[in-house]
């Protein structure tokens, strides 16, 4: 039995019409499941009884379960319950101009990284679409609260599992759906090259963020495993190619690590990587894990870095940080958690 979360309202209108229905019920599911918040099949009380037991046995809007929930006063961290018993994270930040949330992609991350949380844990499996629209779901229901944009940035590699991803979108993106405009949508990959090119090519208006964290190759090998897959030269074609097809800006990820990429040769490097093209650059604090060697730049090393990056001319933003005192990097309060 399928999770009616799982339909894009398409593939809903192709199922009502291969059951011999006029395909707007779709619509009216979707207003119920994401306008009324109605989750029981049985009160959708526009569609006549038949059909609502016909979608009682061929589907069901089961919940992922919060399993555990952190907060600071600007930064709510939850671990989710999956049906088979693996565990994910999302993330809620409260900013002035509304609130975000960080989705996790898939349970693990095969990718690597050297620096993450979420790469120690080999991918499991990948996320349902159901599950990545359920962690918006059940936390605007805990916070009784609209979330007004989504980063693809938690546990995971989005364009590896890229069917589900775009399936997500199109269900959050949806008039009748979530609703969360395409430009309050961020994409955030390691560099799939490949799957940018697919990404490129779709009507979807969403954000792309790289994590670039290095700008050479001997670097981000060390740094990042995939760079020795897609290799420096072809990530830069690829963004460059993205940014021709799309015309949509692209946002360079740079996590800082003391004394591994925060010297100010490598902002020099980065801007001359970047030197004219539709970018911006946002130096990432490092949030440090107890697992991991790495340690933040100081803020000195990251002011320092920012102004070279500046007077090179390209668009430069420093993240602002969050739940630093409830381990909101990602991976880490999975990691802390004992599979059961
Ligand atoms: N796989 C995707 C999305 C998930 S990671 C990607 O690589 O972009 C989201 C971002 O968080 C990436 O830029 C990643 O490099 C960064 N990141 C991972 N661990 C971090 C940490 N401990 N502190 C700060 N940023 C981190």
């Amino acid at each position: 039995m399928r999770n009616l979360f799982d339909l894009t309202k398409e593939e809903l209108e192709t199922y009502f019409l291969n059951i011999g229905e006029k395909k707007f019920k779709a619509t009216q599911v979707y207003e119920w499941l994401y306008q009324k918040r109605e989750y029981d099949i049985s009160k959708f009380s526009n569609l006549k009884k038949e059909i609502r037991d016909k979608l009682t046995m061929d589907f069901n809007t089961n919940l992922i379960t919060i399993e555990k929930k952190e907060t600071d006063n600007l930064t709510h961290k939850y671990l989710f319950r999956l049906f088979d018993n693996n565990f994910i994270e999302a993330v809620v930040m409260h900013h002035d101009y509304g609130s975000s949330i960080c989705v996790s992609s898939e349970v693990g991350c095969n990718m690597a990284c050297k620096f993450c949380e979420s790469g120690r844990q080999k991918k499991i499996r990948n996320l349902e679409a159901y599950e990545i629209v359920e962690q918006i779901l059940v936390i605007e229901q805990d916070l009784n609260m609209h979330l007004s944009s989504v980063v693809i940035m938690g546990i995971g590699e989005p364009l590896d599992n890229f069917a589900n991803i775009i399936r997500f979108i199109k269900i959050i993106n949806d008039p009748k759906g979530l609703q969360i405009g395409a430009r309050h949508i961020t994409l955030s990959t390691c560099g799939l090259v490949p799957k940018m090119y697919e990404l490129s090519k779709l009507p979807l208006q969403i954000n792309l963020a790289i994590s670039l964290h290095a700008p050479n190759d001997q670097l981000r090998n060390a740094l990042m495993p995939v760079n020795k897959v897609y290799n420096l030269s072809t990530l830069m074609q690829g963004i460059k190619d993205y940014l021709s097809v799309t015309g949509r800006r692209i946002t360079i990820e740079y996590v800082m690590l003391n004394n591994v990429n925060d010297k100010l040769e490598y902002a020099q490097e980065l801007a001359s990587l970047f030197k004219g093209m539709n970018i911006y650059i946002n130096l990432i604090p490092y949030n440090e894990t107890n697992h991991l060697e790495f340690k933040r730049s100081s803020k000195k090393n990251i002011m320092a870095f920012y102004d070279c990056l500046k007077k090179n001319g390209l668009n430069v933003t420093i993240r602002k940080e969050f739940g630093r005192n409830i381990n909101a990097a990602c991976g880490q309060l999975r990691g802390s958690m004992k599979q059961v």
